[in-house]
């Protein structure tokens, strides 16, 4: 049985009679730009965070740019971030002519390792930008007790994390900001691009709503330089609607995450870890493959049968050619390292039936059997 990755159309099934009508309103109604749709995914959104506010944006990545530009970040500054994620938060920092700092992470989470970051700070630090990488939480409250000391700003990367909660808190209400991606592909996903950034800080809600249209404090007047970072009306409306399902849907792929692990036991296979305290919402299933198995043909096996798969993410970001100017060396970050040449992830998807489950486990088993 072939089994996909991902598959959008699924879920776009069991949703199309809330959000044809819902879509085909606005689209009469004519409020394309921010407007209502938007705001009443930003209250939802809000509302679900537990956060005071909530502002939509384009996409993830500007979500972040904009949260840097927020806390004033000034080129020179420097900021402490995960080498092992998807790249937007090192470039955003590099775009501002900032410095990307990358500290090691730990191999169960894959999320940076406080107890590594105090050594990287300079005088010229001015925030840290931890990752909830694959929708577990990062360790927020050793992470908050460091900025606190140094007095630092926390940017929470949270494109991967909606919904997930650490000792009873929602990513992304822990540091000064959380920024989200609806990114289609994401646990909360639109049907294109869009982002969120979260905050109880009244100013800095007010400078990023202020960005995202162009830095402009009243209608065509300029107090800064800014962006047009604005979260589609339509994109919105269809948030609000996935927003009253994605708890039920989080669930369903820890469900599909503990199938993994009971077809998993016994093998060889590192399962991802959930900490005491963590709700882990698997925006990916994520395993480490010991170095006895090959990861190269195991991969090839699975392609053989049909089985989804990929590797997330196979280069270290500190040893990126973009990022080359800064000097690392390979070995700098070995468990960093060392992960881009283990991990691999499985589908993992709220729609993903029991018996596609199944047939992702056997062609893993199997694949152990042949000799890896
Ligand atoms: C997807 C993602 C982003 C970027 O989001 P976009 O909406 O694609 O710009 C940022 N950080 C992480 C960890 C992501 O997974």
């Amino acid at each position: 049985m072939a089994v996909p990755l991902f598959d959008l159309t699924r879920q776009y099934a069991t949703l199309r009679a809330e959000i044809e009508p819902a879509v085909c309103e606005l689209l009469a109604l004519g409020n394309y730009v921010l407007g209502p749709a938007v705001d009443e995914f930003e209250n939802g959104a809000a509302n679900f965070l537990h956060s005071a506010h909530a502002i939509g944006v384009a996409n993830g990545t500007d979500a972040l740019m904009l949260a840097l530009r927020a806390i004033n970040l000034q080129p020179g500054d420097e900021v402490i971030t995960t080498p092992f994620t998807f790249y937007s938060a090192a470039e955003v920092v590099a775009l501002l002519g900032a410095k990307p700092v990358f500290v090691d992470i730990e191999e169960d989470t894959f999320n940076i390792d406080p107890a590594q970051i105090e050594a990287a700070i300079t005088l010229r630090t001015k925030a840290i930008i931890p990752v909830h990488l694959f929708g577990h939480p990062a360790d927020m409250p050793a992470i908050m007790a460091i900025a606190r000391k140094h007095d630092l700003r926390v940017i929470e990367d949270c494109a991967q994390s909606w919904g997930a909660i650490l000792d009873g808190q929602q990513t992304g209400t822990w540091g000064d900001a959380g920024t989200f991606s609806f990114f289609p592909t994401k646990n909360l996903g639109s049907c294109g691009e869009g982002g969120l950034i979260c905050s109880d800080d009244a100013k800095l809600a007010e400078k990023s709503r202020q960005l995202r249209v162009h830095g402009q404090s009243q209608r065509y007047i300029y107090d800064e330089l800014g962006y047009n970072s604005r979260l589609h009306a339509l994109q919105a409306t269809i948030l609000s609607i996935k927003l009253r399902h994605v708890d039920s849907w989080n669930d369903a792929r820890r469900k599909h995450a503990a199938h993994y692990a009971q077809l998993l036991a016994g093998t060889p296979y590192v399962v991802p870890a959930e900490r005491d305290g963590a709700r882990h919402i698997y925006h990916q299933y994520t395993l480490r493959l010991p170095r006895s198995l090959d990861r190269d043909r195991i991969s090839a096996k699975l392609t053989e049968r049909g089985i989804g798969h990929a590797i997330y993410y196979p280069r270290s970001l500190h040893l990126q050619p973009v990022f080359a100017d800064l000097g690392y060396e390979t070995g700098d970050l070995p468990i960093s390292e060392r992960v881009t040449e283990e991990v691999l992830s499985l589908p993992i998807f709220p729609e993903l039936r029991e018996d596609e489950v199944e047939a992702v486990g056997a062609a893993l088993c199997e694949a152990v059997a042949d000799g890896g």
